[in-house]
């Protein structure tokens, strides 16, 4: 089998590892994100002495994603202090004679998922993560979404609960999903250091699953995904799972029929089937695509 290698690039922390094209993982490795300078160097001294055929990247971003655009390959307009703007496919080819595959985070989590985690024999699915930030990726129709740019289904707009008075985190948009359902907004708005020290009973969780399912009501019904897979620091809230189907199904209210969505909810909206090997097996199919296309 040939070896291929994944990058995990995050704004907090990089995974390195290697794998095989069936979605097993053979190693790996994690350092905190600083530099890019600083950063690559690990990147590429992990890479140095494995013969990768491919390496996928699954990005924090915004990215470009889109061959032939004059930046594609970099990390374009990101709030991240020293990143924004830097060719990230550029520098791995640089060192690594081979193909790069590079997407989002998500994007890349949810063709893993979709190949071999809790979406493995459907035809399509959506991966979310809800942890400092809130992005989605779609596996569809063979593919991964791209069109002008990446799908950035973290920063809809979503009808507020009537008891949330906070302003919301989004630094462009104050309130939208984002900005009042990420991690940090569940920090700010109940005095806590982290989304952890809620406990379960706390009414936070009611809250956050009134915004998460709004924003999967949008997704249901404009990309009709198979299986919603849901990860990120957030949604190790496993109490979230059955809120937010109950309250999607309200939300829905009957007008799309199918099983999955009546009788199944507790198995169309799951955690991922790869476990927090989501974002490397990821950026590992990433590679696999890169490698057939
Ligand atoms: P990142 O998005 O940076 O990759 P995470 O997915 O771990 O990292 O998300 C971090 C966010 O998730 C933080 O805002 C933190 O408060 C929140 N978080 C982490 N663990 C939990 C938990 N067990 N329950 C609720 N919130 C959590
Ligand atoms: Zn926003």
């Amino acid at each position: 089998m040939k070896l291929l290698g994944a990058i995990e690039a995050g704004g907090t922390k990089f995974v390195c590892g290697v794998g095989h094209e069936d979605g097993t993982i053979l190693d790996r490795v994690s350092f905190p994100t600083t530099t890019p300078e600083e950063t690559m160097k690990q990147v590429f001294s992990y890479f140095e002495d494995k013969s990768v055929e491919a390496i996928g990247v699954g990005s924090f971003g915004p990215i470009d994603p889109i061959p032939g655009s004059p930046t594609y390959g970099y990390i374009t307009t990101t709030p991240k202090p020293h990143w924004s703007n830097f060719d990230i496919v550029g520098a791995i080819k640089q060192v690594k004679d081979c193909k790069v595959g590079f997407d989002t985070d998500v994007n890349g989590a949810a063709l893993g998922e979709l190949r071999w985690g809790a979406a493995q024999g459907l035809d399509n699915c959506l991966y979310i993560t809800v942890g400092t930030g809130i992005g989605a990726g779609a596996a569809l129709g063979g593919g991964l979404i791209h069109g002008l740019s990446h799908p950035e289904m973290g920063h809809i707009l979503v009808r507020r609960h009537p008891e949330d008075t906070y302003e919301g985190t989004c630094p462009y948009h104050g309130d939208c999903l984002e900005g009042l359902a990420a991690g940090p907004a569940l920090v700010k708005r109940w005095g806590v250091r982290g989304g952890a020290d809620l406990p379960p009973e706390h009414p936070a969780w009611e809250m956050e699953a009134y915004y998460l399912a709004q924003a999967l009501m949008s997704y249901v019904l404009i990309l009709s995904p198979q299986k919603i897979v849901m990860g990120g620091g957030v949604m190790k809230q496993s109490q979230l799972f059955p809120l937010i189907g109950s309250k999607l199904q309200t939300l829905l209210n009957g007008y799309i029929q199918h099983p999955s969505l009546q009788e199944n909810i507790g198995d169309y909206i799951v955690p991922p089937g790869l476990g927090d090997n989501a974002g490397l097996a990821g950026a590992l199919a990433l590679a696999e695509l890169a490698l057939r296309s």
